[in-house]
This record gives C-alpha cells, sequence and structure tokens, in this order.
C-alpha cells in the first residue's frame, strides 16, 4: 500500500509543466492555428486528467511528454467540430424544429452570404440618402404575395403573437375560442402569451363547439381584439363546430373590433395544388378580412426562421410603432433570406425545384424508390449477417405544427435485426460520421426517404 502510495507520488511528480508542454513540437503546430489561452486550457484540462487518473489507479500511468501532448491535440481536434452538426433527416419529418424547421434555398443562402459581409442598404434609402426602415426590404413582395395592405417582420412567429396582441389590445380583453386554446411544441401556449403580451384572455364556446353568438355575448367596452388561432397540431372531430373567420370578420366590422388570425404555419400558395393537404392561405385569410395575420418564415414557406405580421395599415402602423417591436425585429441575415425566398415565389418558374421545403414535401414515390433500389444493397452489405432490410410505406408529417393527422404517404427504408432493439439499432445510426436520424415505429427502426436525395447519405460512415 505504502509502496504504491509512493509510486503514485512519483508519477505525479514525472509530470512535465505546462510550460514544458506548451514548447513542445506538438503542441507548437497547435499554437499555430490557435490562440494561446484556449490551448494552455487544453493542456491543463489534459494534464488534470492525467492526475485524476493516476491518483485513482493501482496500476501505473506512464506517459511520456509527446504522448501528453498528443492527448492534447487529439482533445483539441475533438472540439474541432461545430456544435452545429449537420445530420441526415431520415425521420420523416420534414420541418423538425428540433433539426432547424426549413432548409433555405441555394439563393437565400447566397444572400446570406453576400448581405453578411458587405455593408447594405438594411435602413438606408439610397434616393434620399437618409434613413430608411427595414421592413421595406420584404414589403413589396410580401405585400404581393398576400394582398395585405401592410407587414412588418419580427424574431419568429410567437414573438408576432405576442407583438401583435400588445399592440391592439394591451390592457384590454381578447376573445378567443375554447377550442383554440393551443400549445404548440412545449413552450408556446395562446393564454400563457396573451397574459404575456397584457390582454385579458376572455374565453368562449366550448372545448368542441362555439358559435358566432359566444363571441358577440362577450363582447363589452373593454373588447380590445378578437383572435382566432389555427389549431396546427390538433384537430377536434365529431361533434364540432368552428366559428368561420368570415362570420368573425362581419362582427368585428360590426363592433369596430380587430380581429387577428394567428395562422402559425401559413402558406404562401395553396399547397392542394400538389396533392398535400391544404393549410390556411394567408392571401385568403386577408381576402375574407382578417385585419392582421402572423405566421412563421420558416415553417411552410420555407424561409428562415421569422414571424411575418400582415394586415390592415391602421394596426401594422400601431404594431411598428410599439418599444417591443425594437427588441423582437430581425436582423439583415434573416431579412436577405426571407427577400430571396419571396423573390422566388414571385417570380421563379419552377418553385418546386428552388425550394427544398417544397420539394421535400412533393416528391414522387418513384423517385424514393430509385435511391432505395440503391440504397438496400449497400447497407446490407455494411450492416451483415442478422439484419433484414426492406422498403415500405410510411406515412411523413409536414411537422411544426402542421396537422399531424394529414400526413403524406411516404417510403422507408425498415431494418429489422433478430437480436438488435430498434433503439440499438438507431444508435448505430446516429453514431455515423455525418449521423443518420431515423424514425422508430411499431418496434421497428425506419429512414424515411422523403428528404433523402442521394444515396451515399444513408450509408454509415466510419
Ligand atoms: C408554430 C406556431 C406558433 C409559433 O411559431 P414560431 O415560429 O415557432 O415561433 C404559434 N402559433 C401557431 C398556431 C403555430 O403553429
Amino acid at each position: 500500500m505504502e509502496q504504491i502510495h509512493e509510486t503514485k507520488h512519483a508519477q505525479l511528480r514525472a509530470l512535465p509543466s505546462v510550460e514544458k508542454l506548451l514548447s513542445t513540437p506538438t503542441v507548437g503546430h497547435l499554437l499555430q492555428r490557435y490562440n494561446r489561452s484556449y490551448i494552455t486550457d487544453k493542456v491543463r484540462e489534459t494534464l488534470m486528467a492525467i492526475r485524476q487518473e493516476i491518483r485513482a489507479n493501482a496500476t501505473p500511468v506512464t506517459l511520456s511528454e509527446s504522448e501528453i501532448a498528443g492527448h492534447v491535440a487529439s482533445a483539441v481536434a475533438q472540439e474541432d467540430r461545430s456544435p452545429l452538426q449537420s445530420v441526415i433527416n431520415a425521420t420523416g419529418t420534414v420541418l423538425h424544429t428540433n433539426l432547424g424547421r426549413a432548409l433555405l434555398a441555394k439563393a437565400a443562402l447566397d444572400e446570406i452570404v453576400r448581405v453578411g459581409g458587405s455593408p447594405v442598404t438594411l435602413e438606408y434609402d439610397l434616393s434620399e440618402a437618409g434613413r430608411g426602415d427595414r421592413d421595406d426590404v420584404v414589403a413589396d413582395d410580401l405585400l404581393a404575395l398576400t394582398g395585405a395592405e401592410a407587414v412588418t417582420v419580427v424574431n419568429n412567429n410567437a414573438a408576432a403573437v405576442l407583438l401583435a396582441l400588445n399592440s391592439l389590445a394591451e390592457g384590454k380583453e381578447g376573445i378567443v375560442s375554447r377550442g383554440e386554446l393551443i400549445e404548440i411544441g412545449g413552450s408556446f401556449r395562446i393564454p400563457d402569451v396573451m397574459r404575456k403580451s397584457g390582454v385579458t384572455l376572455h374565453e368562449v364556446g366550448t372545448t368542441n363547439r362555439t358559435r358566432i353568438s359566444d363571441y358577440a355575448d362577450a363582447i363589452t367596452p373593454q373588447t380590445g381584439v378578437l383572435l382566432k388561432v389555427h389549431p396546427s397540431n390538433y384537430r377536434i372531430i365529431g361533434f364540432s363546430s368552428a366559428v368561420d373567420l368570415n362570420e368573425l370578420v362581419g362582427l368585428g366590422r360590426e363592433r369596430q373590433i380587430p380581429v387577428m388570425e394567428d395562422l402559425g404555419a401559413g402558406a404562401l400558395i395553396d399547397l392542394s395544388a400538389f396533392g398535400l393537404p391544404k393549410e390556411p392561405v394567408v392571401a385568403e385569410r386577408i381576402a375574407t378580412g382578417a385585419d392582421v395575420v402572423t405566421f412563421s418564415g420558416d415553417k411552410l414557406l420555407g424561409g428562415p426562421q421569422a414571424g411575418i405580421i400582415v394586415g390592415r395599415k391602421e394596426y401594422i402602423t400601431r404594431i411598428k410603432k410599439n418599444p417591443l417591436k425594437r427588441a423582437l425585429r430581425v436582423g439583415k441575415l434573416t431579412l436577405a433570406a426571407l427577400s430571396a425566398t419571396l423573390r422566388l415565389y414571385r417570380r421563379d418558374p419552377d418553385l418546386v425545384a428552388a425550394l427544398p421545403t417544397l420539394r421535400w414535401l412533393t416528391r414522387s414515390r418513384a423517385e424514393m424508390d430509385t435511391i432505395a433500389a440503391q440504397v438496400v444493397p449497400l447497407l446490407q452489405q455494411q450492416l451483415g449477417d442478422g439484419f433484414t432490410i426492406t422498403v415500405e410505406d410510411t406515412k411523413a408529417q409536414i411537422g411544426s405544427g402542421t396537422l399531424p393527422e394529414e400526413e403524406i404517404s411516404s417510403r422507408a427504408i425498415a431494418i429489422r435485426h433478430t437480436k438488435l432493439s430498434p433503439e440499438k439499432v438507431a444508435v448505430r445510426f446516429r453514431a455515423s460520421d455525418s449521423p443518420i436520424l431515423g424514425r422508430i415505429h411499431d418496434g421497428t427502426f425506419f429512414l424515411d426517404l422523403r428528404g433523402i436525395f442521394a444515396a451515399e447519405e444513408l450509408l454509415l460512415q466510419p
């Protein structure tokens, strides 16, 4: 015992100093690529780990100076990877919030690079050599695409709802149907957002049925807004009825109360033209008479994260003057990407080809099967014995709070093993150098092909 103790002390004493390690050739190379304080930290951490190992271990730990320097180099190499790792989305959820939702069009990516690296006319009017308004960057296109009178853009749709409610009805009441008091993705609940916006929630109707007379009876001089919410991620079926927007608009006009609608996904074009489930189209809601409509930039629109508020000029002006707008506004990179995306909607001859979101959503079964036919034999070879790989029909989801039961049919590679659980199979794919994320359904691991455009994407990289 005493002997081991002695040995440990000797080992600890024998470790090189931080300075000594910094002057080794290996660490010297690192110092050409990384700053000194970062590398010094890594040297300290490596030494600390070795000391702990010496103290904990009964067997002697002997490492040469150059071996320790090698440990430092591999610790640095491990951290070289961006914390935002690229992954392969074979989950079958197209707009996956945890994976960053919409993929941007090439035109939008190019704009981000250009605008990020150059002074631009973000709030600068060249004709007057004076101050402009950053919302003007996207105003013309959004007005043309939605038919609204005015527009403003904020950080995300949650911010859009908060800002619009606060601007229209702070200190007053907002009337909402009980069937529309929804929660989206855990942290966005209509009653909570209303409270934070300073608007008192006045619920009307019941969970499954609300009539226009419920709204009418609830109106008092305290009413500041009639709010309609698209129940994006669920639907009440059976004995149910909700009030149509046009009825609510009629009531709002009559009583001179603004009608606001939170659309969530909010499509700019009618997706049913592509054989997809019909999601509310912003222009149709504006045409029906909604005074203010809010929707996301990175859901069905296929652009960057943003919250878009369109509507009547008088209300949008009020929203833009709200000091909260300054706190919630977007930066130039967002506007660059949004503007480029909107220009595609207005001008591109082949929107499906140009916009990744639409491309994913509208892919043909034949295209997915072609890729599957290439992947299956290669994967079979990679995975080896015990695995059964088949191509099956599945249901993909649009995601991000579009109606979950409105699934789109898809094709997937099903991977089964005689002994391994589907969770274990999933781990193996996640551990690939470009992590591959699939989905487990009914005890089987699936790789959905909707978002896969080349066979190599689904092959395991060591
Ligand atoms: C998604 C969604 C939101 C939140 O939008 P974010 O862009 O995620 O902030 C709010 N309301 C509805 C109805 C939604 O579907």
